[in-house]
């Protein structure tokens, strides 16, 4: 199929889809247009398997959200510094997912990139603590997204501290597993990370998150 024939059917689809949004959603926007008032700061990756339609309804006015390959703070730290010191949420998630490719592609060469890439993944290479990585490449790979999701909550809590320490933010680490890692469910989300805190048996006890371990 030739490109033009295939950006029609995507651009078409968009505006169908765009039609039905508004028809049935116009009110809902009306009652946002002036103002934004999200309820979490979301880092997440680009990766077009992951979206927030895993976890809400209703993404609009609610997720103030920063993607980059491999959901990384350092890359775009001033979008994230806004929406927890300027819209003020109270959350702030990084949200990981199984199958990420940026994830594998740090974990080897990956040299033969555009520069650009390169840079971004580099950032991923030196974060995750690839000692602490065991078994299988799959098993490794699985690893390296927990950890990385944990190196990016470590660099915000950093930087957030002070809003820690006043118990005016709450720093969440998640991961979306897409490929039933975790033989839990295709989709199934798990909290592995509270304010740093890491230890399973502590998570399942704090009241914030005990649900997800239901
Ligand atoms: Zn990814």
């Amino acid at each position: 199929m030739s490109i033009n024939k295939q950006a029609l059917n995507i651009l078409k689809t968009i505006n169908n889809t765009n039609k039905h949004y508004v028809n049935t959603q116009e009110d809902n926007v009306k009652s946002f247009s002036k103002t934004q008032n999200p309820t979490a700061t979301l880092v997440m990756c680009c990766d077009s398997r992951a979206h927030t339609t895993s976890f809400t309804y209703t993404p609009e006015n609610n997720f103030f959200i920063v993607r980059n390959i491999g959901n990384q703070y350092i890359l775009n730290q001033g979008c994230v510094e806004f929406g927890v010191r300027v819209l003020n949420t109270p959350i702030l998630i990084f949200l990981g997912h199984t199958q990420c490719g940026a994830v594998q592609a740090s974990m080897n060469d990956y040299s033969n990139f555009h520069s650009s890439i390169i840079r971004e993944i580099d950032h991923l290479a030196l974060s995750i603590k690839k000692t602490e990585l065991h078994g299988t490449d799959t098993e490794r790979w699985a690893s390296a997204v927990v950890n990385n999701v944990n190196q990016q909550v470590e660099l915000a809590i950093k930087d957030f501290k002070d809003l820690l320490n006043a118990e005016k933010i709450v720093i969440i680490g998640m991961v979306l597993d897409i490929d039933n890692h975790l033989e839990d469910g295709y989709g199934r989300i798990s909290v592995i990370n509270v304010n740093g805190n890491i230890d399973i048996n502590t998570l399942k006890t704090n009241p914030l998150v005990a649900d997800f371990f239901q």
